[in-house]
């Protein structure tokens, strides 16, 4: 048998726990003001890493992930269920995607350069506040474990389970980067959503097409539902999308993506001590009627670095109270079934400034605007949606009488 050890680590200004989107995107940041040591742990290949995937956001102008960015598109695209396409041009906004394995080169390579920047391949196994901050214990590759202190902690470790919730849905989706013996994408358009699929008996399903060349693209399919699919099941949607609505003709897989991200009313508060703070989905970053999570991950960390560079801890909340109220009734309108849900969203794309509107999706529209587009929502069952909620109670599990139904 092996002795495991352990060993002391030491000091650092900043432990970031966990290396994915969030922690990334701030270790990104704060290496960027020069002004605090930062140690991002992440742990070795495994279970608890997640595979490879593409995180997209939209951006206006420079911010200094360029060098990351695998793809970008200067049109977006809506199909209504009625295979109705509306076309917009985002600017100054542009759609960008960036690999996660390049995103964390660029970060893993900032820290390198930096004096007191470091990646610690190990795993957290707990965090919890001292003296003059908090400290986390690890388990490192053989065994040993280490535990470092830090002036602050942010853990982004997915939480055990998701807190109580009004509603609670779920964005679930595969995806196919696929090859086709001829060009059949426009590398400059990207279909966000494309409701020309059959849709689910409650909840909402499109595709979703991120062109990479005329002959290459990231074919998904989406549902907003409460449970996840089979393998198989989003196999057979994927191969209806691209073989029957796209109509690709030959076509190669040559990867797959998969995922799941909560779309739910819970709250996930960001302070877990005082020295401690949550990021990222685990920290409330993820937007609960959209699924969009690395925009609020970058605006997060934008804003933690400017405090810092101006001598202070200063930690906001991902998403404001009215965003999340509002999001609450989208999600429990879609839930009951109150709203069509491809027709709401592809209204929001018809009826909404696409500027306005995608300020409004990433959280950053003025209450003016807001209600503007609230207007332009089917306001009834919105309004009997927002009267109900009050008297609803967060629970832990859904409830019998909420009439789970698999598919
Ligand atoms: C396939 C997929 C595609 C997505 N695409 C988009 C998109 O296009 N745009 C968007 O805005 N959102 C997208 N999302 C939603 C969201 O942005 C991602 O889920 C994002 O990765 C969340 O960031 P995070 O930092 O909270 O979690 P993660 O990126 O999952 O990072 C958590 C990190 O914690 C580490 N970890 C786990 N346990 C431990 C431990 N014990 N010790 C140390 N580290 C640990 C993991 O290795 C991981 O690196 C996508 C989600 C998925 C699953």
């Amino acid at each position: 048998m092996t002795a495991h050890r352990e060993r002391p680590y030491g000091w650092t200004d900043v432990a970031v726990v966990g290396g994915g989107a969030a922690g990334l995107s701030l270790a990104h940041r704060l290496a960027e003001t020069g002004a605090a040591g930062v140690t991002v742990i992440e742990p070795p290949e495994g279970p608890l890493r997640p595979a490879d995937r593409t995180w997209c956001y939209w951006h206006a102008g420079a911010d200094g992930l360029e060098d990351a960015a695998s793809a970008s598109w200067p049109v977006l695209r809506v199909h209504g269920a009625d295979g109705r396409p509306v076309t917009v041009d985002p600017a100054p906004f542009t759609y960008r995607m960036l690999r996660s394995g390049d995103f964390e080169r660029l970060v893993h390579d900032r820290l390198t350069r930096t004096n007191d920047g470091r990646v610690l391949r190990a795993t957290a196994d707990a965090v919890r506040g001292v003296p003059g901050g908090a400290e986390v214990r690890c388990t490192l590759p053989g065994g040993d474990t280490v535990t470092l202190r830090a002036r602050r902690v942010f853990d982004s470790r997915p939480l055990p389970a998701l807190p109580p919730a009004r509603t609670r849905l779920l964005q679930h989706f595969r995806g196919w980067f696929v090859r086709t013996a001829t060009g059949r994408f426009d590398p400059e358009v990207a279909d966000l959503m494309d409701f020309r699929v059959p849709q689910p008996a409650r909840g909402l399903a499109f595709g979703y097409v991120l062109p990479l060349a005329p002959d290459h693209a990231l074919v998904e399919y989406t549902e907003f539902s409460r449970h996840p699919l089979t393998v198989q099941a989003y196999e057979a949607a994927l191969g209806h999308y691209c073989r029957d609505v796209l109509r690709l003709g030959a076509y190669t897989v040559e990867r797959t993506e998969q995922g799941v991200i909560p779309m739910t009313d819970a709250r996930f508060p960001h302070r877990a001590g005082p020295s401690v703070f949550r990021i990222g989905t685990a920290g409330g970053a993820t937007r609960p009627a959209t699924g969009y999570t690395f925009a609020a991950a970058q605006r997060q960390s934008r804003a933690v670095a400017a405090g810092l560079r101006a001598g202070r801890w200063t930690v906001p909340a991902p998403h404001g109270r009215r965003v999340l109220a509002m999001d609450a009734i989208v999600l429990r309108a879609l839930d009951t079934g109150r709203i069509d849900g491809p027709d709401f969203f592809t209204g929001l794309f018809r009826r909404v400034p696409t500027e306005r509107l995608l300020r409004f999706l990433d959280g950053t529209a003025s209450l003016g605007e807001e209600w503007g587009i609230g207007l332009r929502t089917p306001v009834r069952p919105m309004l009997a949606t927002a009267a109900e909620l009050p008297f609803l109670p967060r629970r832990s599990r859904p409830h019998a009488s909420d009439g789970e139904s698999h598919r």
